[in-house]
């Protein structure tokens, strides 16, 4: 992992030593407990035998309470010592059987040698505070641990690897070049044109703008990533629109029956298509109807209709097409997938050859439409390239974005000379600002909340 620039904060409360439950509370075959700070080694030698262990390998010990009198647990214990931790810190790892009673005498003894539990994320934190990882692979972590899909975790990967720190460093060291170009500019004001064309530096800011945009072109992308596209299937009841869930799902989860209108409500499911995390989302049929219930179930077909990045019309003939498509008419700005369902039946009456054919009984199409699908989410988000970093968070795009219209209003003023080459250039400071703040060069206490809040204990 690149180590991050220095950090301008220094680690508060350095010396106190914080312990945590790294894997979930419950029953399981391991929990582990780590400890990090100065005093880990300390605490550990109270409690553990044999003492002291050789760095970076798992030695099995017997863990005790008390100085040694009452056996805890057997274990296999890592020592990491500082700085080459994950924390940059003196780290103590335990991994010890798993339930809810051991791991939790183990962490009491420690605590009461005089470790204290740790906040949510504050491993990371201090990992970031003493230049092990920067901000935004500290995010890539969090990213990791929530990924639920392969486009999810691939992202979170490549960010941990440092590709979105590095893409932020070179566009940060492009923009202090330019700097440093009109420092010189100003110190030169009486030759010509100054000793730096201006048109050279204009066409750095160009660059420069043309790679913040790429980067906020993923915005679209990120967002699909982290929350997964919305499916919406569409249909008349009975048209075997709960069959098709099923089928995409490749489990049984809906109520799937051949009485009309008994999909009361929508179902959420979680699939992938070859590049994009799908929610899957089955509504009641789109029919006008008196049954309270069902109409329920019409209009949370309608929300979700609105929100939908792909809708699949469901007929399983020319009529039931016909008519999802009228129902559908005004209703959502997404593409729309028209499927002939039950192919395995054969059709009544002719029916356009645009729909995408698919049988939940044989199998038949499934994969031409979730290859569909993804066709059209790659043309709505933009393709994902594997050169550029995919920005994941709020926080990523705010900064990306102040970086871009900073550095747009010093091309202006450049361009119409219509501020003094100083003035102009505190635009470029901001940028290059908005881009520190990104990476943790400037890391305040705020972004660090900001950035650790979500993260689980022991993390
Ligand atoms: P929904 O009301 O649109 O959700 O429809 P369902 O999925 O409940 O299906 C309605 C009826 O059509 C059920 O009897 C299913 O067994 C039947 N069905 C669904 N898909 C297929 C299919 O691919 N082939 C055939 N032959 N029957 C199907």
């Amino acid at each position: 992992m690149t180590p991050s620039p220095v950090l301008t904060e220094s680690l508060a409360g350095g010396q106190d030593t914080i312990v945590a439950l790294a894997t979930p509370p419950g029953r399981g075959a391991i929990s582990v407990v780590r400890m990090s700070g100065g005093l880990a080694t300390v605490i550990a030698a109270r409690s553990i035998t044999p003492w002291p262990l050789e760095p970076r390998r798992a030695t099995l010990c017997r863990i005790s309470a008390l100085d040694g009198k009452q056996a805890l647990d057997r274990a296999l214990v890592t020592v990491f010592v500082a700085p080459d931790s994950f924390t940059g810190e003196d780290i103590v790892e335990i991994s010890g059987h798993g339930g809810l009673y051991v791991p939790a005498l183990v962490m009491e003894t420690f605590v009461s040698h005089g470790a204290r539990v740790a906040l949510p994320g504050e491993f990371t934190r201090r990992a970031v505070l003493n230049g092990k990882l920067d901000v935004t692979q500290a995010e890539a972590i969090g990213d990791l641990v929530d990924a639920r899909s392969a486009a999810m975790h691939r992202t979170a990967l490549a960010q941990l690897d440092g590709g979105l720190s590095r893409r932020i460093t070179s566009l940060r060291e492009a923009l202090i070049s330019i700097e440093a170009l009109i420092a010189y500019d100003i110190d030169f004001p009486e030759e010509d044109d100054g000793p730096v064309p201006r048109d050279r530096i204009a066409g750095e800011v160009e660059l420069l703008l043309s790679s913040l945009d790429a980067l906020l072109a993923t915005v679209a992308a990120g967002e699909m990533i982290r929350e997964g596209a919305i499916i919406v299937i569409a249909g008349l009841p009975n048209v075997g629109k709960s069959s098709l869930f099923n089928a995409l799902l490749g489990q049984s989860r809906a109520i799937v029956t051949d009485v009309p209108g008994t999909t009361r409500d929508a179902i959420e499911a979680f699939v992938e298509s070859e590049s994009w995390p799908l929610r899957l989302v089955d509504t009641a049929g789109l029919r006008e109807t008196s049954d309270t219930v069902e109409r329920i179930g019409i209009e949370v077909s309608e929300r979700y209709l609105t929100r939908a990045d792909v809708v699949l019309a469901c007929g399983d003939s020319a009529e039931s097409l016909s008519a999802v498509t009228d129902a559908l008419y005004g209703k959502t700005e997404a593409p729309i997938i028209a499927v002939r369902t039950k192919s395995d039946i054969p059709d009544q009456e002719k029916i356009r050859s645009s729909v995408i054919r698919v049988s939940a009984e044989t199998g038949t199409g499934l994969k031409e439409l979730l290859t569909e699908i993804d066709h059209l989410l790659s043309v709505e988000a933009g393709p994902l390239r594997p050169d550029i970093p995919v920005l994941t968070k709020s926080r990523q795009i705010f900064a990306i974005q102040r970086a871009r219209d900073e550095t747009k209003a010093f091309g202006n003023a450049w361009r119409d000379r219509h501020l003094p080459a100083p003035v102009a250039a505190v635009h470029l400071r901001s940028a290059a600002g908005a881009l520190e703040e990104l990476i943790g060069a400037v890391s305040t206490d705020d972004v660090l909340d900001r950035v650790f809040s979500s993260f689980c204990v022991g993390k």
